[in-house]
């Protein structure tokens, strides 16, 4: 078989006049002469030019928008407009056919909620080629920050016991019949007789297994999907994604927010370092949707300003408490345009006010720090009570434009007698959380660590609006496609 050469390599040359095999995907078929091919090597198709005097009229019938090809042909500097070079076709197979009458994709702009139910397909569009390589290489960004810090990658397990975390309601891990589920004498399920002995389900987060390796390498991330059963049909919620969880022994909540902010800089510089053609393509895609928007609502900043502000700019600190005076001194909350109205401390915050503070008041990434403990979960590191009696936590959210919440995260308590009583107070069995505890037992160390959901990160480096449009197969309420 002759050996392909990848579109990509074939557009950056300026070596002319040599045979080159190119495979791929046929894009449009112009004038019965000009084959755009695209084989996902560049977002940019290639051109072949096919002499069409010579070539059998069947076959040229069979070059349709879909079908899979095999080129062979002189490569040239093309005289056209539009390419430097081009393909003079000598040799032309179809590996595969596509009924042009049925295949979905037709060479026109299709709307994204299209393309999400031809899911199977989309990655055969610019947009989602743009998408899915920023997204592979935001993952591959991860990995090389925390190598290079010497962070060890855990793999946290997918199936847990542990129902303590409080993170988000939980799909049920489970082989028994439904129709035939055993049942003890008062009528609870028995779950001794489930696969694992007991109720298991898939995990809402790696947080407290990468605790316990925390206590042993002293730093340490996983990178793995998490699920949440919880039914919110926003554009920043799926039911399956993939979180970063970074945790670290010896951090208070200061180094903990250094480490996040320096990890989000990384990855976007990374981004913008070795994806200059996708950005460039998904910038001008934003800004073409954003002249159908109406003045008032339209971003002020191009998607790689965006990003090159946030790499340019420290994100603004405060705290829960700090952020609940400004929010209620905020023009939106005297003229009651808040669905939830800020009047009280202790209130939580919801997207909304989230987004009055990162896109109107600060106008830029910000962190907000020591939430109330009713709000926040068990393990977090407790404050002194302030002044007023008030208790809050070492916790630690990033809000982003556009994005709201992208990292929560906290410093732990790691003091066993403080910990325990919180449990108690919020009724998590301690018994069953004992595995977690032995590390508060033997050698405590202060640690923390956060979350970063990758699909809001994503969401915010492409630019786009709906989190199902930048992972492959979203998962989401009701939809379980492909
Ligand atoms: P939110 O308030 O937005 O639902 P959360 O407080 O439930 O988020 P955490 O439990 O702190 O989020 O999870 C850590 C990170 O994981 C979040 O900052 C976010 O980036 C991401 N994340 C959480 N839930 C989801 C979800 N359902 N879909 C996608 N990403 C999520
Ligand atoms: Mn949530």
């Amino acid at each position: 078989m002759f050996k392909r050469t990848k579109v990509r390599q074939l557009l950056e040359t300026t070596h002319y006049n040599r045979e080159v095999t190119v495979k791929g995907w046929v894009r449009t078929f112009r004038n019965n002469q000009f084959i755009a091919i695209n084989d996902g090597s560049t977002i940019s198709n290639i051109q072949a030019v096919i002499d069409f005097t010579n070539t059998d009229e069947a076959l040229l019938k069979r070059i349709t928008t879909g079908a899979c090809v095999s080129v062979t042909g002189n490569l040239i500097e093309s005289v056209g407009k539009g390419q430097q070079v081009e393909i003079k076709v000598t040799g032309l197979e179809i590996i595969g056919d596509s009924d042009a009458e049925k295949f979905p994709l037709q060479p026109k702009k299709h709307s994204l909620e299209f393309l999400r139910e031809i899911a199977h397909l989309r990655f055969r569009t610019n947009t989602f080629n743009a998408v899915f390589k920023i997204r592979h290489a935001l993952a591959f960004a991860v990995h090389q920050f925390f190598n290079d810090k010497g962070f060890v990658y855990l793999h946290t397990p997918i199936i847990t016991s542990s129902d303590a975390e409080g993170a988000g309601e939980m799909f049920r891990v489970s082989t028994f019949d439904p129709d035939h589920v055993p049942r003890n004498e008062d009528g609870s399920v028995n779950y001794k007789e489930d696969f694992f002995g007991k109720a298991t389900n898939l995990t809402v987060s790696g947080q407290l297994e990468g605790e316990l390796a925390a206590m042993a390498f002293g730093e340490v991330y996983t990178f793995g999907p998490t699920f949440r059963a919880e039914n919110s049909n926003t554009t920043r919620h799926l039911a399956e994604f993939w979180m970063i969880e970074p945790e670290m022994a010896f951090f208070d909540l200061d180094d903990n927010m250094d480490l996040a902010e320096e990890l989000l800089k990384y990855v976007i510089k990374y981004a913008i370092e070795n994806c200059f053609e996708e950005l460039e393509f998904l910038k001008t895609r934003l800004s073409e949707e954003e002249k159908l928007k109406p003045q008032t609502e339209r971003s002020e900043l191009d998607l790689l300003a965006k990003l090159n502000f946030c790499l340019d700019n420290d994100f603004e600190r405060l705290t829960y408490t700090e952020a609940i005076q400004i929010l209620k001194n905020s023009k939106p909350n005297q003229k009651k345009q808040f669905k939830y109205p800020i009047d009280t401390w202790g209130a939580d915050l919801q997207s909304e006010h989230e987004r009055f503070l990162v896109e109107k008041y600060f106008k830029k990434p910000v962190i907000l720090t020591n939430y109330p403990s009713e709000i926040k979960a068990f393990y977090m590191r407790q404050n002194e009570p302030d002044e007023q009696g008030r208790k809050t936590v070492r916790a630690m959210d990033i809000l982003f434009p556009g994005i709201g919440e992208i990292v929560g995260g906290s410093q732990r308590e790691e003091r066993l007698d403080k910990l325990e009583q919180r449990m108690a107070e919020m009724e998590i069995p301690l018994q069953e959380m004992s595995w977690y505890l032995d590390t508060r037992r033997f050698g405590t160390a202060p640690h923390a660590g956060f979350g970063l959901g990758f699909e809001r990160l994503v969401l915010f480096v492409t630019g786009m609006t709906n989190i199902r449009d930048v992972i492959p197969f979203p998962r989401t309420p009701k939809n379980a496609e492909f």
